[in-house]
Order: C-alpha cells, then structure tokens, then sequence
C-alpha cells in the first residue's frame, strides 16, 4: 500500500492540522523493520538489536552453591551441636566428601554445596573450637543457598529477538558461555542541511550566513542510536542540486533533511519530491516543530524537518526516533514521562503539544523542574541547558507553578 493509501486511513488524519500522536501513528504504519542481520562478537553486540533467541545450554548457576562464607550443613543435625568440621569447599575446588550425621564443612561464596547438606549459617555467628563448630538457634532450612538454574535455567529462553542488548544482556549472554550472537544489521541513515545561509565550519561567515549546526546535532542523535551514519553535508536551495542528493540518499535507508519544508520553501521542493517519490507535508499541532515532511523515495523513508536547530532536535526526538528504532527491529520500549512538580508558571495555549526545554532538579526530598529561560526554537542553549523535554499535553492551557507536568528524561543510566 501507499504511503498516502496508509495514512488516509486513520481515524482523524488532518495534514494540516496533525496531532502529535497521530502523527506517530501514521509514520510507524508505513514502515516495515529491516530483517537482516549478521553474527557479532558478544562485547560488539553492546547497543545492537538482538537477532536471534538465547536458550541456555547449561543451568546458571551450574550447581548448587552458597551465596555467604559459612558452613555448609544438614539442616537436620542443627540439635546436634556441636557440629565437627570435616573439610574445606571453595569456589572452583568443591570438597569432594559427603556430610555424615553431624559434620559440617567449612564454605566460600560460590563454593558448591557438598553432598549432604542443604543449608549454610553465616560465619559471623558461629563459635569455633578446633574442629568443634557451635550453631546458634534461629536457623532456617535452605537459608544462603542458591540454587542450580535459578538465574537461568536450561532450555528456558532468556532472551527474545528484537531486544536491544543492554550492559547486563552482554554479561548474562557471556555467563551462558556464548561468545558470538546474531544482530540485526545497522540501519544505514543518511542526512544533509539544506539552505543558501549555510557556512560550513572552516569558512568565513558572510552576511547573513549562520554555521550549519543542525547536521552536528543530527550526528549526535544519530551516534547515540547506534545507527550507520552518512553525512552529506549542506545542499544549497537549488533544484538540481537537491534532486541529486536525494537520489543519492535514497540508496541507504532513511533520509533525514533539515531546513526546507516551511510555508515559503516547500513549493518547489515538493514538486520536486512528487518527482522523486512520495511525501507528504504536514502541520504538526506541536511547538518547537510544526511543518514536518515523511514520505519515501525510493528504498529510503525520508523525515524532512524543520530548519529551526531545536525544532530540529524536537522533531527527531519525538518522531524520528522511534520510526528508527521500530525500523531497526528492536521492540518498542516507550519513552518514559515522569511526573513532577513545576517549579515556575508555564505559559500554553491549547491545541497544540508543547515541547519546552526544562531543567529536574532537587529541592528538598522532592524532585521539581523549572525552564530553562528563553523558548525560542533558535535558542539550541536551551537545549543544551536542559535535562528534559517538559511535555505539555495538545488539551492543556497554561500551568502554574506548584502543579504536576510530565517531564522526558534525556538521560537513561544503562
Ligand atoms: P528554514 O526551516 O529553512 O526556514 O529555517 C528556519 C531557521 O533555521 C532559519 O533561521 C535558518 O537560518 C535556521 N537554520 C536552517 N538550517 C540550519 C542549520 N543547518 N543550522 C543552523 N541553523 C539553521
Ligand atoms: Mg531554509
């Protein structure tokens, strides 16, 4: 089906006037994840989408083993102090004996637990004479044992296609003893800033030029997301020009541009796009950020958006990067919001989602957040400043101070 084809057929689809989860919903309808993939080494897999299931050949841990230094013993035998000690377990050297009626054997953190017992008491609380060891009451059966498979256990897959691997899952793949995986291949993304104010760095600034940030942001978000990068520099506003990168763009899988898609811009590009492909022009309902353009040219989805350098990153963030991690193959995981306490009125009007660049701070025991000043979608300090989107819902009019806003961390710890 078309791309057109697709999106017409949502409930309430407006170009004109595109709310921002509608307009979600038309982009992830007309993408279809990548199904390649490739075997990588278990460290290269950090960052990649999972491409295969991991079942468990062997149970982890493999044994029985104590989680304390202690003594192993018979849970049964605990009237029958004193214990004597018999021997000696440690990690990777078990004691080779069996637990006769009233022994013990002395045992180290992941020590395998002998034959015979099944529960281990702490060091601390023992009292030792020579081989003569005395167990105070209170003991529980079982107590300081982990158990054979109990983190994982054979045949019981632990991980699914589709996963993006994560610190522990590198770590938990490497305690199964597999050290190659299957991923899915890298999406390969090309982008490129278009207008005739661009200066590159290296170049003196003319009259009315700015340095073209936005491809360096786009780096950035791009880099963090694991993806292939292509970096094809500025294209002036010129129609043969543009025609030629985007016929080279085409060949990888995405397309992202910036710049070009306002009100003034757009009408020769997108006769120039109805040439090439299709895309679609839309006025998104959202502040930084409201004309946006998606379509496809030939293999390539293309995000066209906006020149604004905050607008830019606003955009991507709430639309482009889920349709690249949904293209990638890797399971939708939501963006969390949080909510917290506004620490400062916030000025809003309804119908449209706002976007404002906030900083989550801590007063107290409570966690508030406050702006960071100026708004404008060409102040790029704002977002530099800030640690978080505060979203202000398309219903919501202004808020004021002391009320809940939902924040979007920038940051995720793993
Ligand atoms: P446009 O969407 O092309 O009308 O651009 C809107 C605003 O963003 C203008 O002030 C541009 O100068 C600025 N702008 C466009 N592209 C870039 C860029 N690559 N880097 C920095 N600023 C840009
Ligand atoms: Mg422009």
């Amino acid at each position: 089906m078309s791309i057109t084809q697709t999106v017409s057929c949502l409930d309430g689809y407006d170009p004109d006037a595109l709310r921002v989860d509608k307009a979600r919903e038309a982009i992830l309808a007309c993408l279809s994840p990548i199904t390649e993939s490739e075997k990588v080494a278990v460290r290269e897999a950090l960052g990649r989408v999972l491409a295969q299931e991991i079942v468990p050949q062997i149970n982890v841990p493999a044994h029985d083993n104590s989680a304390m230094d202690g003594y192993a013993v018979r849970f049964s035998d605990l009237q029958k102090n004193p214990l004597r000690e018999i021997g000696t377990a440690l990690a990777g050297k078990p004691f080779a004996g069996k637990l006769g009626v009233g022994e013990c054997v002395r045992i180290m953190t992941g020590a395998v637990i002998p034959q015979g017992a099944d529960t281990v008491v702490i060091q601390e609380v023992v009292k030792k004479e020579g081989d003569r060891v005395t167990i105070p009451p209170g003991q529980k059966k079982a107590q300081n044992v982990r158990y054979a498979g109990e983190d994982l256990a054979i045949g019981k897959a632990v991980l699914t296609g589709g996963k993006l691997l994560k610190p522990a899952d590198i770590g938990l793949i490497a305690s199964l003893g597999i050290g190659e995986v299957k991923v899915k291949r890298r999406l390969r993304v090309a982008f490129f800033a278009t207008g005739d104010e661009l200066a590159s760095i290296g170049e003196k600034l003319k009259e009315g030029e700015v340095y073209d940030s936005n491809r360096y942001t786009l780096h950035g978000m791009l880099a963090r997301l694991g993806v292939e990068i292509v970096d094809m520099g500025v294209v002036r506003d010129d129609r043969a020009a543009l025609e030629k990168a985007f016929l080279a763009a085409s060949k990888h899988d995405v397309i992202i541009t910036t710049g070009g898609v306002s009100v003034g811009e757009a009408d020769f590009i997108k006769e120039m796009m109805a040439k090439l492909g299709e895309v679609l022009f839309w006025k998104i309902a959202m502040r930084p950020g409201r004309p946006m353009a998606f379509g496809r040219i030939g293999n390539a989805f293309l995000f066209g958006l906006p020149g604004n350098p905050v607008a830019v990153m606003v955009t991507f963030y709430q639309f482009v990067r889920d349709a690249l991690v949904h293209l990638s193959g890797r399971n939708a995981d939501p963006f969390p919001l949080l909510s917290v306490e506004s620490a400062e009125n916030l000025r809003k009007v309804p119908g449209r989602t706002e976007y404002q660049r906030g900083v989550v701070f801590r007063e107290g025991n409570a966690w508030k957040v406050r702006t960071t000043g100026q708004q404008g979608s060409g102040v790029l300090r704002s977002m530099s400043e800030a640690n978080c989107f505060i979203v202000i819902e398309h219903e919501r009019g202004s808020v004021k101070a002391g009320e809940p806003v939902q924040v979007q961390l920038f940051e995720g710890l793993a």
